[in-house]
């Protein structure tokens, strides 16, 4: 294993095992559930933006393997960052997915701690863990934030 490598294992064991956003989902703008049978994780994420179209509030409640709870946890850190957009969080969703669909690229710096997925890109059955969240965030903004809705 590289340096790099398990670096990227602690990230994940980090935030399996302390989950960020993981809680109350009530009173969110719009909530989505998703779920990915071929592993049995499920999620609810919650979500609500502020009157300047920043991401206010996310959380999300479930239960899942440790990738799926990983990614969750990485995913709020980062789309909980200030300032980030409904644009700005479909375009981190996006490299998220790009990432998962190209094993061996170099993903992008915007992901941060997301990069530490990359590894999963090689694993069909896992990259579905691994995108469950983002998929569920992804279907929340689509509501919260509809396209050719300026
Ligand atoms: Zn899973």
């Amino acid at each position: 294993m590289s340096d790099l490598e398990s670096l990227y294992r602690e990230v994940l064991l980090d935030h399996s095992r302390r989950p960020e956003g993981r809680g109350d989902i009530s009173g969110f703008a719009v909530t989505h559930h998703e779920l990915n049978p071929s592993c049995g994780d499920e999620i609810t994420l919650g979500m609500s933006l502020a009157p300047d179209g920043t991401i206010d509030a996310l959380a999300w409640e479930g239960q899942g393997c440790s990738i799926s709870t990983a990614s969750a946890s990485v995913m709020t850190g980062l789309l909980m960052e200030e300032g980030t957009d409904a644009a700005s969080a479909r375009s981190l969703i996006e490299q998220f997915r790009s990432m998962l669909r190209s094993p061996g690229v170099e993903p992008p710096e915007e992901l941060g701690d997301a990069a530490a997925f990359q590894g999963v890109a090689r694993y069909v059955m896992r990259v579905k863990c691994a995108m469950l969240p983002w998929v569920a965030a992804e279907a929340c903004l689509l509501r919260l934030d509809p396209p050719g809705d300026s």
